[in-house]
């Protein structure tokens, strides 16, 4: 096995000798600063003005989603996809527990109680198998399918495409047509992901971006509702910002709503960033390359591949080391001494304080993940042309 100098030299070969290399720095160029001062000077920088239709627009055209609905970011944007896929108080919602706790939280938002649930060796992702199971042990009633472990009705599952990986999403929304639970896509990671050519975020009923400044595209903050469904999509509209009436000057509402618009300041980031998407995704697929090359002669350490059928935006590129926990910990210590930040996956969520109390589905390829994989500097400019 080799040891940690060699992995942090591997990774120096590939991200040069410059002191300190940071996991995933947003790209922000003269064309991002005319954009956001255009914005300024327009004087509309809350939330109404042209870039946030433009933005969304954009975003729907490139994932042939249909609709795109702009909100303050990838949290809310799931909390409210999930409330219009029908989630409320008293519900169980399925979800990895490898994830970033945000998944977890935008469910407990929407009232409903998050279900943890294994995960799958070769995608990272949510375990198909692992559902069916929670599914075919549960109880067909009135109110819907509940589960037989907690009693509560199954309200919607939330497939994750961790670090830009599509998760097997065919196979599960036609496991969960069959039981007929909604699927809310969790594709904050997967913007420019595809599985076969479609974008991951449009095979659930809805699905939701984030552009936090950590992601592949950033808005600073912000996030996207996605869905072919016209009449949920003027919901998500209505109910993220204020459920107001039009109207020339009455200030009009009918229900309790929510404040979640995108501000036109950072639909403006959005749109700048936007048509730099094809570069940022051919400077990390470059970077997968070289990375795979140069992980190929060291023992121990294996690259994370996208899925076979699948396109990965490589959001974050990320290795899995063999040796237990221990030896991670070693190879973490290690390249964060050196200057480069490395990661490693979040904490299992049904291990966090807010959730832990929770009863849960076993989880013994999380766990093995969780102890195993390590994410590696991914910022674009490291494989620039
Ligand atoms: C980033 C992220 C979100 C949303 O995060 P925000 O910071 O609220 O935009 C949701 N789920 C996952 C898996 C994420 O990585």
């Amino acid at each position: 096995m080799s040891d940690a100098k060699d992995f942090v030299r591997t990774i120096r070969g590939v991200v040069g000798e410059d002191s300190f290399v940071g996991l995933h720095i947003p790209d922000i160029t003269d064309v991002e600063k005319q954009k956001v001062r255009e914005c300024l000077d327009s004087t509309f920088v809350s939330s109404v003005g042209s870039f946030v239709g433009e933005f969304e627009q954009s975003i729907a055209e490139l994932t042939g989603a249909g609709y795109g609905v702009a909100v303050s970011n990838g949290t809310s944007a799931l909390q409210v996809a999930l409330e219009l896929a029908g989630v409320g108080a008293g519900d169980d919602v399925i979800v990895p527990t490898l994830s970033f706790v945000a998944t977890a939280n935008a469910v407990s938002h929407a009232g409903a109680q998050p279900y943890f649930v294994d995960s799958d060796e070769e995608t990272l992702g949510l375990s198909v198998e692992a559902v069916e199971a929670v599914l075919a042990a549960a109880r067909s009633t009135p109110e819907g399918l509940v589960n037989g472990v907690t009693g509560r009705r199954i309200g919607a599952i939330v497939p994750m495409h961790t670090l830009g990986h599509p998760m097997r999403i065919v196979e599960l929304v036609a496991l969960a047509d069959a039981y007929g639970i909604p699927v809310v896509e969790d594709a904050a990671e997967s913007l420019g992901s595809r599985a076969g050519t479609s974008h991951t975020g449009t095979f659930g009923t809805l699905g939701i971006l984030s552009f936090n400044g950590n992601k592949i595209l950033t808005t600073g903050g912000g996030g996207m509702i996605l869905t072919s469904d016209e009449e949920l999509a003027r919901r998500a509209r209505h109910v993220t910002t204020t459920a107001k009436l039009p109207h020339r000057w009455e200030f009009e509402h009918d229900e309790v709503a929510y404040n979640y618009r995108m501000p036109n300041l950072n639909a403006a980031l959005g749109v700048a960033q936007l048509k730099r998407l094809p570069e940022f995704l051919a400077a990390k697929r470059r970077l997968a390359d070289r990375y795979r090359d140069a992980f190929e002669d060291l023992s121990g350490v294996h690259f994370l591949s996208e899925p076979d059928g699948t396109e990965s935006n490589y959001w974050l590129c990320a290795v899995r080391v063999t040796g237990g926990v221990e030896r991670r910990d070693e190879l973490l210590e290690a390249t964060n001494d050196a200057g480069l930040q490395c990661r490693p996956f979040w904490n299992l969520l049904h291990r966090q304080a807010p959730y832990r109390h929770l009863p849960h589905a076993p989880t013994p390829v999380a766990d093995a993940l969780q102890a195993s994989v390590v994410c590696i500097p991914s910022s674009p400019a490291l494989a620039a042309a």
